[in-house]
This record gives C-alpha cells, sequence and structure tokens, in this order.
C-alpha cells in the first residue's frame, strides 16, 4: 500500500547540507528534504556516488542539488566547501552533521588511530561544519541537526570510540544551543536505534581497516526512510532531542536505572555481538 506523503511547505527552497548524504540515513534524508523542494547540497567521500546520486534527486524531484567531495575531518576542505556553498546558494538553513563512522574491536584491542579517525569524522566533523556555517545560519535562523546514536543512552559493546564521539556530540551541541538562546538557531540532537545501513558494512577495527561485516537481520532494523522521515518531521516542529522509536525504552529504562542487569542481559543482545571479557 502506498504510503502517505506528510507534506509541508516549510522547506521549499531552503537550502539544506546534509554530510554523509550518500549512503543510508543521510541518503534518505537527502531525498525527503528534495522532497519537500528544498535546494540540496551532499558532502561526501565518493565524486561517483554523489553524481549518481544528484542525478536522482534532479530527475526525480527537479530541485537544485550540488554534491562536493569533502571530508569532513579535514577542517580545510570543510571550509573551502561550505564557501563554495555559501557562493553558489547565498546561505545555509539546515545543516545535517549525518556523516560517521563506526568500529568493532574491544577497547584493548582498537589502535590509537581507530580512536581518532571516528573522532575525527564523527565528532569534529560535526563541528568543522558547524563552525564553517555557523554564521550563515544565524543570519537565516536556520538550523542544526545533529546524527547521535542510541549509544549515548545504553553503551554498545566493542565500540567505545564510536560510544564515545557521540556522547562528546552532545556536549557540544547541548552548549552550542544555551549559547545560541535568542538567535532563532535550532539545535536538534538526534537518536537513532539500529537502522539498516552501510554503517556496519564500513565499519573499522582494531588497525583501521573496513571489518566488512555482513548487514544484520532486516527484521530487527528500522529502514533509513523511516528514521528520514522522523527527522524531517522532528526538524519541521524544531525539536531539541529526537529519541526515535526504534531505541528500546526497556533498554534506556534498565540501563539508567538496573545498570548491572543491563550489563548482563541486555547489553549483548544489543550489540549483537558474542558476550566475551578482553
Ligand atoms: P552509512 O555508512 O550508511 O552512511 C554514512 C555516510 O557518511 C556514507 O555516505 C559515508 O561515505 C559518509 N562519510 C563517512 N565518513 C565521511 C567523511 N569523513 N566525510 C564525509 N562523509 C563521510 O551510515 P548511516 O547508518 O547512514 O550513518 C549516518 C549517521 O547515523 C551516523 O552519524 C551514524 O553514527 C548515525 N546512526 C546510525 C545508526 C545505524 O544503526 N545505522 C544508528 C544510530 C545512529
Amino acid at each position: 500500500m502506498p504510503r502517505k506523503v506528510f507534506t509541508s511547505k516549510v522547506y521549499e527552497h531552503k537550502v539544506v547540507l546534509v554530510t554523509g548524504g550518500c549512503s543510508g540515513i543521510g541518503r534518505a534524508l537527502v531525498l525527503r528534504f528534495a522532497q519537500a523542494g528544498a535546494r540540496l547540497v551532499i558532502f561526501d567521500l565518493q565524486q561517483t556516488e554523489l553524481d549518481s546520486l544528484l542525478q536522482l534527486v534532479r530527475d526525480q524531484h527537479n530541485v537544485e542539488a550540488l554534491g562536493l567531495c569533502c571530508d569532513v575531518a579535514d577542517p580545510l576542505a570543510v571550509q573551502q566547501a561550505v564557501a563554495q556553498v555559501l557562493e553558489q546558494f547565498g546561505g545555509i538553513d539546515v545543516l545535517v552533521n549525518n556523516a560517521g563512522i563506526s568500529h568493532r574491536s574491544s577497547f584493548a584491542e582498537t589502535e590509537l588511530g581507530v580512536f581518532e579517525r571516528v573522532m575525527a569524522v564523527n565528532y569534529f566533523g560535526a563541528l568543522h561544519c558547524t563552525k564553517a556555517a555557523l554564521e550563515s545560519l544565524i543570519t537565516r535562523r536556520g538550523q542544526i541537526i545533529v546524527l547521535s546514536s542510541l549509544s549515548v543512552y545504553a553503551p554498545l559493546l566493542y565500540r567505545s570510540a564510536y560510544n564515545a564521539s557521540k556522547h562528546a556530540l552532545h556536549g557540544l551541541f547541548e552548549t552550542l544551543r544555551y549559547e545560541l538562546n535568542g538567535s532563532g538557531v535550532n539545535v536538534m540532537l538526534v537518536c537513532p536505534g539500529f537502522t539498516a545501513t552501510d554503517l556496519r558494512k564500513n565499519a573499522l577495527v582494531g588497525s583501521v581497516t573496513l571489518a566488512n561485516q555482513p548487514p544484520l537481520a532486516m527484521r530487527k532494523l528500522a529502514s533509513a526512510r523511516d528514521v528520514a522521515e522522523s527527522i524531517y518531521r522532528g526538524a519541521i516542529k524544531r525539536k531539541s532531542l529526537l529519541v526515535l522509536d526504534n531505541v528500546d525504552w526497556r533498554a534506556r529504562l534498565l540501563a539508567r536505572y538496573f545498570p548491572r542487569l543491563f550489563e548482563r542481559v541486555l547489553l549483548p543482545r544489543m550489540s549483537r555481538l558474542k558476550a566475551r571479557r578482553p
């Protein structure tokens, strides 16, 4: 049965920049905002993937779109890419800090380079993009949307660097939200649960090479499209925090109030990995 499409004119002709927009949740957000009539900018790593997505966006939704090859971990590359966006589009209304990577390795087996790369992309990537776009976002009373994770409520095993990077995002953007009080800029932190994307496939292992793990069973995962729809609706309401339906409330509750029970029972199950002591 075709789904009902929620229509709103809030983002018509607005400039929406999505980092990591070529895959998973980012790609679904690009398509959702394009459907809403926004002008799209995508930062990602591969030009060929950018080109095919831009073609799709223009063909399906007839909106203006720009794709730039930009590693968000590189502050200079981000500055240059944002300058190009400002020149071509005149400003940025919505910045979606979505680009992210994960890893699968115990703390003991994780090399420093993995911690550095995960923080560089997940935390500093969001910081660089926000710094570069902030003036324009303030001028336009815009929005900053940040992809966090369920892992800030209930830690995931063998993803210490990933969990740390998501906690760091909360520290940064909750402070920024207060500092921007009265400026008209909305800062929304989004915590999705497990979602069917390439995040797991692209995860690093202990020594910065790709893990290439098979995707999780689909029935246990939300679709990127549903997650994007929830984020889109949360953005319209200019929420501060959006915890998505696919974050298990029992896990949140147990982790907060019964941490031992959570560690023994739910943590290994949630992490989809056999519990083992390093
Ligand atoms: P994904 O791997 O499908 O997509 C990530 C995108 O980011 C890819 O297009 C990738 O090329 C891009 N990217 C990676 N490093 C980059 C860099 N340095 N510069 C620019 N682009 C870069 O993953 P996803 O699941 O769609 O993840 C999107 C966000 O959602 C991430 O921040 C992730 O932590 C978060 N999230 C995902 C899940 C999940 O279960 N998939 C759950 C909670 C939160």
